[in-house]
């Protein structure tokens, strides 16, 4: 990730893109924002080269031409740490000017003030009707003056509100791109990222970090049974499970169709099988009904692999000793807990 941008460079950028996009009557809302931004603080050589030609060629800023800017060029999700960053910074860049203009107005009035002073005393002095109009001339100034700046403090308040949104909008879409539709858990991709950041801090630390690999069973079964829709339920009910028991320091996760994971920062191997072993029989003891029609479902149960990182694992090698271990509980009979202890042990082919 790149460094944010100092306030300096932010503030700066800010002011600069948006004086840029009103005199080229482009809309602030937030996705031109953030590609004047980029532009202003030259993030993307491409981009530049694409506003500069647009620029020479004199053509106008079109919504349809904000739009293709923004397809081509808009930061994606997997960036949006980034972008984020960059909007607290500017947000906060904003923040400060903003005070910097209210200061200015504060004296703008107090000078309007002190005018209005000089110009009544000198109302009531002898006929001064030069003096006079020229003070009234400096009052309208004054005037003036002070309405651009509550204009300016207006504007760039607006675009501080445009900046949260931006925001919020970047949020959302980090956690739309992180997140299981169905299940709500962290999606694969999100998996992939928490498990390569918990051996990094794993390693770090010295603490043990477990894996637990869980798979439910004869799930294609249930799917030619019941059908697919009751089929979904299950794996709904088997992720609240799997939220319910996981603490906050945890990643449970779906890995991929009927397969699930959760990721144990500072856990060792035997306390992560206690935590199998209570998930496993949470899902086990459900007594799962078809809420229209009454029909009662039976057990849905769930085969688990514990690992254990070790020194030469990276989060692959993990992954794989954790699946051998499912894989083993699911040669062993299904239903139970296997951890990468039990991998030398042998054990029986797989069976349906
Ligand atoms: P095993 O005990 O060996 O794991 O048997 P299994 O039937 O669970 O395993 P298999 O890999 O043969 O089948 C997995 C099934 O999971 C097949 C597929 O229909 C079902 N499945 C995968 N994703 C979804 C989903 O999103 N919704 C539903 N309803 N079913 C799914
Ligand atoms: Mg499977
Ligand atoms: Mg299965």
């Amino acid at each position: 990730m790149k460094s944010p941008d100092s306030l300096d460079v932010a503030s700066h950028c800010a002011r600069a893109s948006l004086a840029m996009m009103e005199r080229h009557k482009v809309p602030p809302h937030p996705e031109n924002y953030a590609i004047w931004y980029a532009y202003v603080a030259g993030r993307n050589p491409e981009l530049t080269a694409a506003i500069d030609e647009i620029l020479r060629s004199g053509k106008k800023f079109t919504a349809k031409v904000n739009e293709d800017l923004y397809e081509r060029f808009a930061v994606f999700p997997q960036d949006s740490v980034e972008l984020r960053e960059v909007g607290m910074r500017v947000e906060e860049a904003v923040g400060r000017v903003l005070e910097f203009l209210s200061n200015a107005n504060q004296g703008t009035a107090n000078y309007g003030a002190v005018l209005e002073d000089f110009s009544g005393k000198l109302a009531d002095g002898p006929s001064a009707a030069s003096l006079t109009e020229l003070v009234a001339s400096i009052l309208d100034e004054t005037k003036v003056m002070s309405e651009l700046n509550q204009q300016l403090e207006q504007r760039l308040e607006n675009s501080s509100n445009e900046i949260a949104r931006l925001r919020n909008h970047l949020d959302d879409l980090k956690r739309e791109a992180s997140t299981d539709a169905l299940t709500q858990l962290a999606n694969r991709k999100l998996f992939d990222h928490s498990l390569n950041l918990a051996v990094l801090d794993a390693k770090a630390s010295d603490a043990p970090l477990s894996l637990l690999m869980i798979d439910i069973d004869h799930f294609k079964q249930f799917n030619d049974t019941y059908g697919h829709q009751l089929g979904d339920q299950v794996l709904k009910l088997v992720a609240r499970s799997l939220t319910e028991i996981a603490q906050s320091k945890d990643t449970a996760a779906r890995y991929g169709g009927e397969e699930f994971a959760v990721i144990l920062p500072a856990t060792p191997l035997e306390k992560s099988v206690e935590v199998a072993e209570i998930i496993r029989n949470q899902v086990s003891t459900k007594r799962l009904t078809n809420r229209r029609t009454g029909q009662v479902l039976g057990q849905v149960t769930l085969s688990i692999g514990a690992a254990l990182l070790n020194e030469d694992d990276g989060a692959d090698t993990l992954v794989h000793r954790a699946d051998e271990a499912m894989y083993l509980a699911k040669r062993n009979g299904r239903n139970q807990v296997k951890s990468e202890a039990d991998l030398d042990r042998g054990a029986p082919p797989l069976t349906k």
